[in-house]
């Protein structure tokens, strides 16, 4: 069934159609195997990948989870649309070497962005400064450096290995970060770059807040133990384009792309299929086959923002944003309340926990709600309607399934252009600005669940009923195409259609 889905296709796209944490993993993993590339085109260590080498788990951020199959030959590319923390590349290596797993055709793009110690703590200063503006940023410096392009502040990865103008460039980018940085709390400064993350306070100086001379040192030892991996991975992508079996991988979601999601509150790269092909030195239409994921039938957020299906609303957001809440904080707190709470915020929860939506590494809950058609039908605007469906398991045990066709938006008016929203419209497809949606109130159509294991599930018509009804509904509404049907982590719990 692969094999059909993968006929006559050499570069396929795996993207995320929501916000995230659709499940991605599990098909990169599941696509590798016929993959000769797999590519990374975007983000940073802000991403985690779990998967399972030899019965070990493996959690890598920056290095491509693809990397366990280093050793049949596969390619692992970090494309030159990264933000790239060469400390944190070390690390993860060390990490790999220790667990035996190999990384000897691992590629690094000369052009990758790199994020420096100033970036990083720009980002959390600002973050920390923002108060109840914040966006929710993970802090490791991948906004400012990303900025640091169109600001031409922006050091790469081959910066690193030239000695000889790596110097004059750093001194020149530290010395505008900190010119900012004056402007903020001395102390909370000195605090971040005490963080071992930042080699624990070495890069500290009291005078100039940077020290150059430190900085440059380090990332020059950084510089000459990756050197023999980076390289012009566009030319090599290009070169490789409709000979080799490439796999592009996706980071986010398309509601996070800083140019079509839900801005600001968005991540600081285009996170969409075309966001994606670009930062592997490739444009959308060298892609073959694009899929997109959902999750069946509802979605997660993490970080701020606006949310309309979120279950519990204003509650969950404060309690999963909170900081103080945690899978096992959660789990003492609330106990596992049932799939069918009528309490939103203890539904919530029931999801929450059924699903696993809690951070890879932070243990931290995750905003989640039933699916968001409108948000889908504005994201199928710039994206192919291939989709893949992931985790429909998670609500085998919920009696009724609520998918959100439309919005009342219930705010005050708002000027789209020459278009004006007012208190009582209905909008079927999104309008993706945080002023708007965040008064959207989501309409649904309620439908009895399945309420049954989908174990033994091998094709789209041992599906239940029930489910099958809800997903022609999501079809009917939205044009999509499912192409791939999960109903389990494993990789056999997969119904391609
Ligand atoms: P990603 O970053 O997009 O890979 O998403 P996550 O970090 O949220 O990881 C997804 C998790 O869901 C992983 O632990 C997967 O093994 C798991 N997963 C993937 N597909 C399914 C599925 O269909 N059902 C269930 N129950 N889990 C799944």
């Amino acid at each position: 069934m692969k094999k059909k889905l993968l006929n006559g296709v050499k570069t396929l796209a795996i993207t995320c159609r929501q916000f995230g944490d659709t499940g991605k993993g599990k098909f990169v993993d599941l696509f590798s195997e016929w993959a000769d590339i797999i590519a990374r085109g975007l983000g940073g260590d802000n991403c985690g990948h779990t998967s399972w080498y030899n019965g070990q788990e493996l959690v890598t951020h920056l290095i491509p989870s693809g990397i366990r199959d280093d050793k049949n030959g596969k390619i692992n590319l970090i494309g030159s649309g990264v933000v790239f923390n060469p400390k944190t590349a070390i690390d993860e290596l060390l990490e790999l070497a220790a667990k035996g797993i190999s990384y000897d055709h691992l590629l690094i793009a000369l052009n990758a962005k790199l994020i420096t110690p100033a970036d990083i703590v720009m980002d959390r200063i600002k973050e920390a400064a923002a108060g109840s503006g914040k966006i929710g940023s993970t802090g490791k410096g991948i906004g400012p450096t990303y900025a640091d392009v169109p600001d031409r502040q922006g050091l790469i990865v081959n910066d690193l290995i030239n000695s000889n103008f790596f110097f004059a460039k750093l001194k020149r980018h530290l010395e505008n970060k900190a010119r900012v940085l004056r402007n903020f709390d001395q102390e909370l400064i000195k605090q971040i770059l005490d963080h071992q993350s930042l080699s624990s306070g070495i890069y500290y100086n009291p005078q100039t807040i940077f020290d150059t001379e430190a900085i440059y040192e380090q990332y020059l030892i950084y510089g000459r133990e990756l050197q023999p991996m980076i390289t012009d991975t566009d030319d090599f992508m290009r070169q490789s384009l409709g000979k080799k079996n490439i796999l592009l991988e996706g980071a986010q979601g398309d509601l996070l792309s800083v140019k079509h999601g839900t801005y600001p509150f968005v991540t600081s790269s285009d996170c969409t299929v075309a966001g994606l092909s670009e930062g592997v030195g490739l444009q959308k239409s060298d892609i073959d086959l694009s899929l997109g994921i959902i999750k069946g039938f509802y979605m997660s957020r993490v970080g701020c923002g606006p949310f309309p299906s979120e279950l519990g609303r204003d509650e969950s957001d404060k309690w999963c944003n909170g900081g103080q809440g945690n899978r096992q904080r959660e789990l003492e707190l609330y106990g596992q309340p049932p799939l069918n709470d009528p309490n939103e915020f203890l539904q919530g929860i029931a999801l929450r926990q059924a699903g696993n939506e809690y951070g890879a590494t932070t243990g931290r809950p995750r905003r989640v709600g039933w699916l968001d058609l409108p948000l889908l039908r504005y994201v199928l605007r710039f994206n192919s309607p291939d989709i893949i469906l992931t985790k429909l398991d998670v609500l085998n045990d919920a009696e009724i399934i609520r998918i959100c066709y439309q919005y009342e938006y219930c705010g005050p008016d708002f000027w789209l252009g020459n278009k004006r929203i007012k208190k009582g419209d209905e909008i079927n497809e999104a309008i993706p600005y945080a002023e708007v949606l965040q008064h959207c109130r989501p309409l649904y159509s309620e439908f009895p669940g399945w309420q049954r294991s989908l174990a033994g599930c091998h094709s789209l018509e041992q599906l239940p009923p029930e489910l099958k009804m809800i997903l022609q509904f999501v079809v009917d509404q939205t044009g999509i195409n499912p192409r791939i049907i999960s109903i389990g982590a494993d990789r056999d719990e997969t119904i391609f259609v």
